[in-house]
């Protein structure tokens, strides 16, 4: 992609409203926009880096044997009734009436929905089990915003629910997705804490959370820096009698042994062997996607700029041209590798190289490749890596061995 064709539009003053690191590189480097606090719009460059998260996500989950639905955002209260939670949640909800006066709520979460619709098509053991998941919008009244996507009133989550006849499948299943979550969050660079957590609102007995250790967590952890293990209560550590200190974090995954709390009260089961009534014994899986996002930019920067992980970065390099003259090579280049399924910007504006350096940072590529002067004289790119800081200098020809090796294809 050329630059001057993108609709990429950084901006060189901090925004005002920025309230932390994530929030003002994202709205810096035109990732994000902010329609108002805490709803926002993902711009091409946002948007980008988002898919790609989904789709770590989708292989993950797919590879574990889940699979993809779409539910509604738009729910009737009636069945939230069932559960109790038009209650619970009667806060958070944003709730309305239609045209003829059906009471509707924005989906703060699916699992009466999921229930209703497993219910329906399901009515044997031999049926079992199976695992449905969404990525979808959600939608909480937030009392206070914050953070700009880490907490708003619109966000994105991928949640999933699993189905089984008893105690011993869902605790196969929830091993599972556990493994599953370790690999997505691995995939992220997000060096996650693992805790076990209260079930809350979701109910249920077992469940974990995966935190992400950040200055900006509302969520505060204990950790041992003897022996490293993390603890949810102040205490002297139980491992080593260390003094636990503590770490604030931001929850990303939280996963849940619901049981037969939503199956019991939708009136949702089987015909077990022996043809008797069985009550849908479920899990729930929650990733906060767009969360996910700002948690990355959180803690993946620099003084320059951000650093996106390999795995979802808007653009695996991005090319400055500093000589003009040279502007058609490049492009011809960079059209090669991108056939060769490279996502690559070209920054061939006419602007002063600080410009072009400046706004490569703030988009965050790992990769800046800068065709400079030199290159007529030495026939040399020079490929800086932002996260190691290291400086290659590499003739055009080996820069898709280059690529191919350190995006490992
Ligand atoms: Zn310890």
């Amino acid at each position: 992609m050329l630059y001057s064709k993108s609709f990429i539009n950084t901006s060189r003053e901090n925004p005002k409203v920025a309230e932390c690191q994530s929030h003002r590189l994202l709205l810096k480097g035109s990732f994000l926009y902010m329609v108002s606090s805490g709803i926002y719009s993902y711009l091409p460059l946002g948007w980008r880096v988002l898919n790609k998260i989904n789709d770590i996500i989708r292989q993950e989950m797919d590879s574990a044997g889940a699979q993809e639905l779409l539910m509604s955002a738009l729910q009737p209260i009636d069945i939230w009734k069932k559960t109790g939670r038009d209650k619970d949640l009667e806060e958070v909800m944003f709730r309305f009436k239609d045209r003829k006066k059906r009471e509707l709520c924005l989906g703060p979460t699916h699992e009466e929905e999921i229930t209703e619709i497993v219910k329906r098509y399901i009515s044997s053991y031999k049926q079992l089990p199976f695992t449905l998941y969404q990525i979808q919008a959600k939608f909480r009244d937030e009392p206070r915003p914050r953070f700009g996507l880490m907490r708003s009133s619109e966000f994105i989550m991928k949640d999933a629910y699993s189905f089984d006849l008893g105690r011993e499948g869902l605790e196969e299943n929830y091993q599972k997705m556990f493994e599953a979550y370790k690999k997505i969050f691995r995939r992220f660079e997000l060096d996650c804490v693992i805790v076990e957590a209260d079930s809350g609102a979701m109910g249920g007995s077992v469940s974990h959370e995966f935190m992400v250790p950040a200055e900006i967590g509302e969520d505060i952890l204990y950790f041992c820096q003897v022996c490293g293990k993390y603890y949810r209560e102040k205490e002297k550590c139980s491992s080593c009698a260390g003094i636990a200190e503590p770490v604030k974090t931001v929850e990303v995954g939280h996963i849940f042994q619901l049981g037969t709390k939503y199956s019991q009260a939708q009136d949702a089961f089987v015909l077990g062997r022996q043809g008797e009534k069985v009550s849908l014994v479920m899990g729930c899986y929650g990733i906060g996607v767009s969360r996910v996002l700002a948690s990355v930019a959180e803690v993946s920067s620099d003084k320059k700029g951000l650093i996106w992980p390999k795995s979802i970065t808007p653009f695996e390099a991005i090319f400055l041209v500093l000589d003009e003259t040279k502007t058609e090579e490049i492009i011809a280049i960079a059209d090669s590798l991108e056939s060769k399924g490279f996502s690559l910007l070209v920054d061939e504006r006419k602007e002063p190289a600080g410009v072009k350096f400046n706004d490569a940072y703030l988009i965050g590529s790992p990769y800046i490749i800068i065709i400079g002067k030199n290159y007529q004289k030495s026939g040399k790119i020079e490929v800086e890596e932002r996260k190691s800081g290291l400086s290659h200098q590499i003739s055009p020809d080996k820069l898709i061995d280059f690529l191919k090796s350190e995006y490992r294809r």
